[in-house]
């Protein structure tokens, strides 16, 4: 697998002789799979910050070398160019994988590979516990995966999409869902469950400790621009002077998460006792109609909204039931939508303008 690695020296001196602060304590080894895209590369920033060693793992479908950059030369940080569809295996105390198209216009670009990037993924694994016939080959892997049976913790980043069209509302994790196995959005939905049992089934049949997070609806800085999830569209069609296009009535509902909150609700979910599924969302539930009045309070009180048809099996409404999450991870989200648009807005004005004093023009 030709693969490509940016990272530090480690065991680098400083300049002034010393050994960097971050060196000195022993941190957790940790890969992020998907780490260069929106949720990964926030989630790196924050594990880094503790002191942890990083290895980020992805093929830059959607994600971007710039999200990382800043890390770049630090002896703690490794980025690997890697399809999760080909087995890896590294030496790690924890994993965290989210590579996986996230938005409906990715994931439904190759509905195949994203359904079988789950299954790809959990097989590296298996094979390495079930199948001797692959031991010559991944000889040197077994042992690797024999320190990952030891030693690895492994997150699953599921989502609120295991919920399909709920007819239960707010969502609570024991519900099961109301999904279309046939319609466009399932090689998301039902990736998303499968991967979902594959990772109870590794845990209960070959005891990984493993944690499952279900993220409902995410926005923040290092969003993609034009991946077509709302809040992006929304937020770069009023900076770009173009229509907001609400969807259908604009009157479905979701409820909004900034990607702060949602980084620390994955770390105390992985170093937490409890394996889950948590929902990690915030409850604030708004329809696109009144997401587009916030983004027009936010931005433009003069963008005009657009109505378009709206796509396949969407869900009606959203909304996190976080319960579970308080009383077992001690979480909850703490940034409201009108407290966090602003911060993404900046972001995406920098990078759509260049310039983040940008004015109204
Ligand atoms: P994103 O598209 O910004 O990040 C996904 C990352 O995975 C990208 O860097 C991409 O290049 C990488 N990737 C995709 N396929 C890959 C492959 N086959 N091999 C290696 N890397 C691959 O999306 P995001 O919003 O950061 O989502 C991260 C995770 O969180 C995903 O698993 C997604 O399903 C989940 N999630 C996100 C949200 C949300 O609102 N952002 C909601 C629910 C669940
Ligand atoms: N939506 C919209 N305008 C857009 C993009 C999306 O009204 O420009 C609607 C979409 O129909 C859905 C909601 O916003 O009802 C959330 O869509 P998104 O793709 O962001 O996330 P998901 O459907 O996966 O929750």
């Amino acid at each position: 697998v030709a693969y490509q690695v940016h990272s530090g020296l480690m065991g680098h001196v400083s300049a002034g002789g010393r050994i960097p602060l971050g060196l000195k304590k022993k941190g957790l080894r940790i890969v992020v799979t998907g780490g260069a895209g929106f949720v990964g590369s926030h989630l790196v920033d924050r594990l880094i910050q503790r002191g942890d060693s990083v290895i980020v793992i992805d093929n830059f479908f959607t994600g971007q070398k710039e999200n990382l950059i800043h890390h770049y030369g630090n002896p703690r940080f490794e980025l690997i160019r890697h399809d999760v569809v080909e087995p890896i295996l590294l030496e790690v105390d924890q994993i965290y994988h989210l590579a996986c198209p996230a938005s409906p216009v990715h994931y439904k670009f190759n509905p195949v590979k994203t359904m079988i990037s789950f299954f790809f993924f959990f097989r590296a694994m298996v094979q390495i516990q079930l199948r001797p016939e692959f031991v010559c080959v991944l000889g040197t892997m077994n042992m690797l995966g024999l320190a990952k049976r030891v030693g690895a913790r492994f997150l699953l980043t599921s989502t609120s999409e295991v919920y399909g069209d709920p007819l239960q509302h707010p969502q609570v994790e024991t519900y099961w869902g109301n999904v279309n196995p046939i319609g466009v959005r399932s090689c998301y939905d039902e990736g998303k469950r499968t991967a979902e049992t594959l990772t109870m089934d590794y845990h209960r049949g070959l005891g990984v400790e493993v944690r499952i997070a279900r993220i409902f609806n995410t926005y923040g800085p290092r969003m993609c621009i034009d991946d077509g999830r709302v809040v992006s569209n929304f937020v770069a069609q009023a900076l770009r002077k173009e229509p907001l296009t609400v969807y259908g009535d604009g009157l479905q509902t979701r409820s909004f998460q900034y990607v702060s909150d949602l980084v620390e609700g994955l770390m105390r979910l992985m170093d937490g006792e409890h394996i889950g599924p948590f929902n990690l969302g915030n409850p604030g539930e708004f329809t696109m109609l009144e997401l587009a009045q916030v983004v027009q309070e936010t931005i433009d009180p003069n963008a005009r909204i657009e109505y378009r048809p709206n796509t396949e099996d969407d869900p009606h409404k959203r909304k996190p039931d976080i319960t579970k999450a308080k009383e077992l991870l001690g979480w909850e989200p703490t940034v409201s939508l009108r407290e966090g648009l602003p911060l993404m807005v900046s972001n995406f004005r920098q990078r759509l303008f260049g310039d983040p004093t940008h004015k109204k023009q």
